[in-house]
């Protein structure tokens, strides 16, 4: 058995249960396979795939906080810090009911590589927690974030780790979990991303994983020679990735007719209206039913559905394993040329493959989503520097990474003659750089 098999069947069997892992893990070492190769002697003797696939560190803890009746009640909370060869970890926290370790895991370990893909010195880390966000009073999020940072704190730091946030952690968690960190440690340091504009927060964070995700699709298509001017385009989602994906698509000259949410999805043919989502859903936090009832081009349908719709382009933006083998077929039969993911591992394994394998140009999301993080390192260093950079100075830095990221993955899928294969660009330009790091630090 090869040395990156007997690898995954190891990690597998000793971590049972966590399914999401398990599917990142065989996706990114089976795709960095023929790079091990060059090097495997060395490699097996320093387990080196061994160590990266073992996190650094992982933690788990409980949650207590009270609700408005007054009732106790009690989540778990986790953060793993996967890897810090190359700086402090970095990653997001996510507050969902489906979050157990088995997905921080995978979050985790994602993004070790997307952090290397970005060139900035960032480490890979993730956590979370199983609090539902959802129809819960301002005053319980804020007992909640408060709980979770009683806990956090005494693990995270501006060179050590540096949370953000992902799904069901915005703005507002951000500031709740900031306020608590400065109140039990008394720093005032960069030590978590998506901080307000008034306490150390970038301009163009909010945008970043949106924009920076058409920015590398752009990038992708012209380098096939196609381009977003007069596309149709589907979305997946509603939060914060989709509305900014929608806005700088829309700004690129296409139009994007879906958008999701857990409940339902909409079709609005006249191009979805970006003021109505944003009012929708980040002022008044409500469902993409309401959108519909809104806005009367618009049809809203219950369940899935959005990529059984005729488009160009594909930009699953919700959340992992919602473009199935089913929907990749739909995706290739309606003639779509591309894919680009702007949510962690949202296509599954089989549809990947059947996408490749029909041609649509596939942009990975450890590469087409790292505007998020690579923003949020652009706000490490300025908290650093304790100065702010204007929109367009974070937008035009944000623009060049996100340019350079795709052409480390086309250089390095030449070199390994997978031309276009994207996946295996992005996971061996991540994986030769962190394992560079590692070697040169010794057996840690
Ligand atoms: P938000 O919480 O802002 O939005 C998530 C969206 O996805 C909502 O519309 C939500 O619907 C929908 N969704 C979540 N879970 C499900 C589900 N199980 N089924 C169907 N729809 C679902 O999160 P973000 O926009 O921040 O994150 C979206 C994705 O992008 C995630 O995979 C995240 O890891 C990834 N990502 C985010 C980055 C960031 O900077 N924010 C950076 C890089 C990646 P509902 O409101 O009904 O729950």
């Amino acid at each position: 058995m090869s040395y990156v098999n007997e690898v995954i069947e190891r990690i597998t069997k000793e971590n049972p249960g966590e399914d999401e892992f398990h599917q990142t893990l065989n996706e990114v070492y089976s795709s960095i396979e023929v790079a091990v190769e060059q090097n495997e002697a060395q490699y097996r003797k320093d387990a080196l795939l061994e160590r990266l696939a073992n996190p650094e560190r992982q933690i788990k803890f409980r949650v207590p906080w009270v609700d408005d009746e007054g009732q106790v009640q009690v989540n778990t909370g986790y953060r793993v810090q996967f890897n810090s060869a190359i700086g402090p970890y970095k990653g997001g926290l996510r507050f969902h009911p489906s979050v157990n370790i088995g997905i921080i895991k995978f979050l985790g370990f994602e993004q070790i590589f997307k952090n290397a893909l970005t060139g900035l010195p960032i480490g890979g880390g993730k956590g979370g927690s199983n609090f539902d966000p959802k129809g819960k009073s301002d005053r319980e999020i804020m007992s909640f974030c408060q709980s979770f940072m009683n806990e956090l704190y005494r693990h995270i730091g501006q060179d050590q780790d540096v949370p953000a946030g992902d799904i069901g952690v915005g703005g507002r968690e951000i500031g709740y979990l900031y306020g608590q960190y400065k109140r039990i440690t008394k720093q005032y340091e960069g030590v978590l991303t998506g901080k307000g504009l008034t306490f150390g927060g970038s301009l163009a964070r909010t945008e970043a994983t949106g924009y920076g995700l058409l920015y590398f699709a752009d990038e992708m298509l012209k380098a096939n020679n196609e381009t977003f001017e007069g596309k149709t385009v589907t979305v997946s989602g509603s939060g914060n990735v989709a509305i900014y994906a929608i806005e700088k698509a829309h700004q690129l000259g296409a139009k994007v007719v879906t958008a999701s949410d857990s409940t339902g999805w909409v079709y609005d043919p006249e191009g979805i209206d970006v003021a109505l989502l944003k009012d929708i859903k980040e002022v008044r936090r409500l469902r993409m039913s309401d959108y519909a009832a809104e806005r009367p081009s618009a049809e809203y349908h219950e369940g899935r559905g959005v990529w059984s719709v005729e488009a160009d382009i594909a930009l699953p933006c919700a959340t992992q394993n919602e473009v199935t083998i089913d929907d990749a077929k739909d995706i290739v039969s309606n003639n779509y040329i591309a894919l680009a993911e702007g949510a962690n591992m949202p296509t599954t394994l089989e549809a990947t493959k059947y996408l490749q394998d029909n041609g649509i140009l596939f942009g990975p999301a450890k590469a087409a989503n790292a505007g998020g993080v690579a923003v949020s390192a652009l706000e490490m260093s300025q908290n650093s520097e304790r100065l702010s950079w204007t929109f367009e100075e974070v937008d035009n830095k944000l623009h060049a990474i996100m340019q350079n990221i795709f052409k480390q993955l086309d250089e390095t899928s030449k070199k390994y003659e997978q031309d276009k294969d994207y996946v295996a660009g992005a996971n061996i330009a991540g994986f030769e750089k962190v394992v560079d790091a590692m070697q040169s630090q010794g057996i840690v």
